[in-house]
């Protein structure tokens, strides 16, 4: 049989696992971590559970996917169910506005509650779709990079409708221009941050997101993120896949084969292990930079700026707050400022915006009788060595009187356990440059092009998955970049 090696049991790293199993290749992955996921891993503590990373699940599709490819029943291993409520949102004004799936729903209540129309709902979604109808298969489903990708008619199609993808305006100056009230543009302008980037300078072409939410459906597993994680490890074992976890890979070699360069192998506890293929799921800039000593490495892509990070505070909460659903935002008073602080100043504003996700609404098990868990997030610019312990302490303050001013609760006293995480501990945990949570950050209209390619044009044999390079971060765009190296083989 012939052999791969992984390097990392991310999300990516374990979906590669099981397609190169399902390919014929004996398989083996190696983890420097204790437990498999990455960031896509837990956090239990006094008796609550939290999801430590994503809490937002999309295309599922892409998860099921991998259980039929191996021949088995997904909901034998995984199940999850649509949500009928996508999000609650809170203004600084008082306004309240809640995202339901059923589309028509969203749209009237924001025509009651706001001074936009639900004309103005549907046409910005139609539009959304559109931008879906032409990225989807050029940008996410197959490699950017390979000539054979454009031999296919409708990517072809797709190339010639690149005109319909609004890239050359911002997403803030298209969403103006589609709403009348801005309290409704900036609804939509936070979707910039699901891949990190600043709706004020990253092309309107990220309106593509909402898509994935309002036509997909957004999702909660049953028994949280983590299970995505879990169930996929299973399904790997189980065809055979050898997991080496707490073991750090420190090199990866090659060898001269006439005039071409192969992978050959990887190092770690000074022993060698060679396979056929090896497929990086690390951050692209730690493998070239500690993997990948000895070989010339991509200079303009790895000084290209990072994605946002965060700073999450994990609560276990006493009492119930029946306001909030399964996800909150409370919304920044001035939405600009916010981002300016984080992408000019490198700092945290004031009153930055504030996301409360409560995974106990749905699964009862995850906090104690009476208590919620909430775990509270918000945006903050990559590590480059900030204040970071002072300015934690300050954002933990302006949070608890955010919460206090938007929701009328003082929640600071039912504050049971807590647990925090930062850019600085995002980078030690998940091997992420920075702590960035996506990989470089879309802020302009090339950057589709300019992420990494999933394979090494210099190295053959050599491969990269994961949320740092094509087609983005995010659970549904890792686990496609583990579907276009599929592709090759
Ligand atoms: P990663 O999760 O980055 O894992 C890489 C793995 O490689 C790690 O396990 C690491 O330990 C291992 N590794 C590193 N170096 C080595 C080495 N030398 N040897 C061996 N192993 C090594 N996405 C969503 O879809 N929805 C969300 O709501 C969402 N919210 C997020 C919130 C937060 C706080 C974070 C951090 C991320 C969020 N994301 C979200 C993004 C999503 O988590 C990532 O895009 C995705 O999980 C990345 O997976 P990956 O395959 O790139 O691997």
């Amino acid at each position: 049989k012939p052999k791969a090696i992984i390097i990392g049991t991310g999300i990516a790293g374990i979906a590669s696992a099981i397609r190169m199993t399902v390919k014929g290749y004996e398989v083996e992955v190696f983890e420097a971590n204790a437990y498999a996921g990455g960031k896509l891993a837990e956090i239990n503590l006094d008796g609550f559970r939290f999801d430590a990373g994503p809490s937002l699940f999309t295309m599922p599709q892409y998860v099921d996917e991998l259980f039929k490819l191996a021949g088995k029943n997904p909901q034998d291993y995984f199940q999850y169910e649509a949500l009928d409520e996508i999000c609650r949102y809170f203004y600084e004004d008082g306004l309240k506005l809640t995202a339901h799936a059923d589309l028509n729903k969203f749209a009237d209540e924001i025509e009651q509650k706001t001074n936009s129309s639900a004309n103005e709902v549907h046409q910005f979604l139609n539009k959304s779709k559109i931008i879906y109808g032409v990225t989807h298969k050029v940008f996410l489903e197959r490699s950017l990079h390979r000539i054979k990708s454009y031999l296919h008619w409708d990517t072809l199609k797709s190339v010639f409708r690149f005109g319909q993808i609004d890239a050359f305006r911002t997403q803030a100056k298209a969403n103006k221009s589609f709403f009348n009230d801005e309290r409704v543009a900036q609804l939509f302008n936070r979707y910039a941050t699901y891949n990190g980037s600043n709706p004020y300078q990253a092309p309107a072409t990220l309106n593509v997101i909402p898509h994935f939410e309002y036509h997909f459906g957004a999702f909660i597993p049953k028994k949280g993120m983590y299970s995505i994680t879990t169930s996929l490890l299973k399904l790997a074992e189980e065809l055979g896949v050898k997991f080496h976890f707490n073991t750090k890979v420190e090199e990866i070699m090659g060898t001269v084969e006439g005039r071409e360069l192969r992978a050959q192998g990887i190092r770690y506890k000074n022993q060698i292990q060679n396979a056929d293929i090896i497929i990086s799921n690390l951050d692209i800039w730690f493998t070239y930079k500690n993997l990948l000593k000895n070989f010339p490495a991509p200079k303009k892509l790895l000084q290209q700026e990072r994605s946002s990070s965060a700073l999450i505070f994990y609560w276990g909460i006493k009492g119930n707050y029946p306001e909030l659903g399964l996800h909150n935002i409370l919304f920044a008073e001035n939405y600009h400022t916010e981002f300016n602080a984080i992408w000019k100043d490198k700092t945290i504003d004031h009153d930055p915006t504030v996301y409360i996700n409560i995974t106990s609404k749905h699964i009862k098990t995850d906090a104690p009788d009476g208590c919620e868990n909430w775990f509270v997030m918000i945006n903050v610019p990559a590590n480059n060595g900030q204040q970071w312990n002072e300015l934690i302490l300050e954002a933990r303050r302006n949070i608890l009187n955010k919460i206090s001013r938007v929701l009328g609760k003082e929640i600071e006293k039912n504050i049971v356990c807590e647990q925090i995480l930062d850019p600085r501990s995002i980078e030690s945990k998940t091997g992420s440059y920075q702590g960035s949570l996506y990989g470089n950050s879309s802020n302009n209209q090339f950057s589709a092009f300019l992420r990494h390619p999933n394979f090494s044009s210099k190295i053959k044999g050599l491969y990269f998955c994961g949320g740092s390079v094509h087609p983005g971060g995010g659970i549904p765009l890792a686990l496609l970049s583990a579907k276009i190296i599929d592709q090759d083989f």
